[in-house]
């Protein structure tokens, strides 16, 4: 069974997806990547996500690739960089990257982290986006409580995407309650801390278990509210597989218990952290 969550406009999306970061930066590997997306496609992780930043548009052209023919199965997600989301500059970084994505919409369109243009500059363009139909809704990332809060309460904000994993659980503290509070579900920027998790004894305790791997249990914790989805970058088909599989996992009282012991949640408010 795949969970899944529902964004405030009412679409549903698997909660496990494919993160893109790095991808498209090195030609040799560009054939497995495309057919790693493929494949992770093929067992549901519907929700791509990249970025005009990602090598300066080498992802969205890769992602562009890998989709080609399969578009209507996809949840595109994609993110305009603060230093262009002015009115104007909004508009067009949008055009730019639907180019390079050689398609017609983006499904969810993100302000990468707060910059110096006016939010309500990016908004009104998100606003204008999603009229033409280029933009299906729009969201945030890396926006912490008090920018978050500058967001009027009748937008129509889905998401915001955030580090999250279980070395980093600051936004369980204030992030999430507020996010919840606005009906907006979150999405987990490395949820396997870009491999450094790999290691960790107390999670590799819990995979013996499980009969699974450090990686399945990052992300099986990560997802395990059904409130967040997150976005892990594989770039090999048995990476992509393992995760999918790790929908399947369901840790227990006492499996959530030892990974508190190994990172305690935190007890007070924090800045959000990013990488
Ligand atoms: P992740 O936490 O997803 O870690 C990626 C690393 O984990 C890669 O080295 C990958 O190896 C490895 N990995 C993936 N699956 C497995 C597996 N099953 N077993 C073992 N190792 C595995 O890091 P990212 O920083 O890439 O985050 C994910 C995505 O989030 C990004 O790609 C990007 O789309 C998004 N992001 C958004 C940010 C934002 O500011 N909004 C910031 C950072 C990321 P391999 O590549 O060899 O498969």
């Amino acid at each position: 069974m795949t969970i899944t969550l529902s964004f405030p406009d009412g679409r549903s999306v698997p909660v496990l997806g494919q993160g893109t970061w790095n991808m498209g930066d090195d030609r040799g590997r560009r054939d497995e990547e495309i057919a790693t997306l493929r494949a992770g496609l093929d067992l549901g992780l519907r929700v791509v996500d990249t970025a005009e930043m990602y090598g300066g548009g080498r992802s969205e052209r890769l992602v562009g690739e890998a989709i080609a023919g399969r578009r209507d199965e996809v949840f595109l997600v994609d993110k305009v960089l603060p230093s262009n989301a002015s009115r104007r500059g909004t508009i067009e970084a949008c055009e730019r990257s639907l180019a390079a994505l050689a398609t017609d919409r983006i499904d969810l369109y993100l302000l990468h982290w707060p910059g110096s243009h006016p939010l309500s500059d990016t908004i009104e363009a998100f606003e204008e986006l999603v009229e033409r139909g280029l933009v299906r809704s729009w969201g945030v990332s890396n926006f912490d409580v008090d920018e978050l809060d500058a967001i009027p309460r009748d937008a129509a904000l889905q998401t915001d995407q955030v580090l999250y994993n279980p070395s980093r659980r600051g936004p369980e503290f204030d992030l999430f309650p507020a996010l919840k509070a606005r009906g907006v579900p979150a999405m987990a920027y490395s949820p396997i801390e870009q491999g450094r998790l790999l290691g960790d004894a107390a999670l590799a305790d819990v995979a013996a278990r499980h009969d699974a791997t450090v990686a399945q249990i990052a992300l099986a914790w990560t997802i395990r509210s059904g409130d967040v989805l997150a976005i892990p970058k594989a770039s090999s088909v048995a990476h992509v597989e393992a995760n999918a599989a790790a929908l399947d996992i369901r840790l227990d009282a006492d499996d959530l218990a030892a990974i508190d012991r190994a990172f305690p949640p935190p007890r007070r408010a924090q800045p959000l952290e990013v990488i």
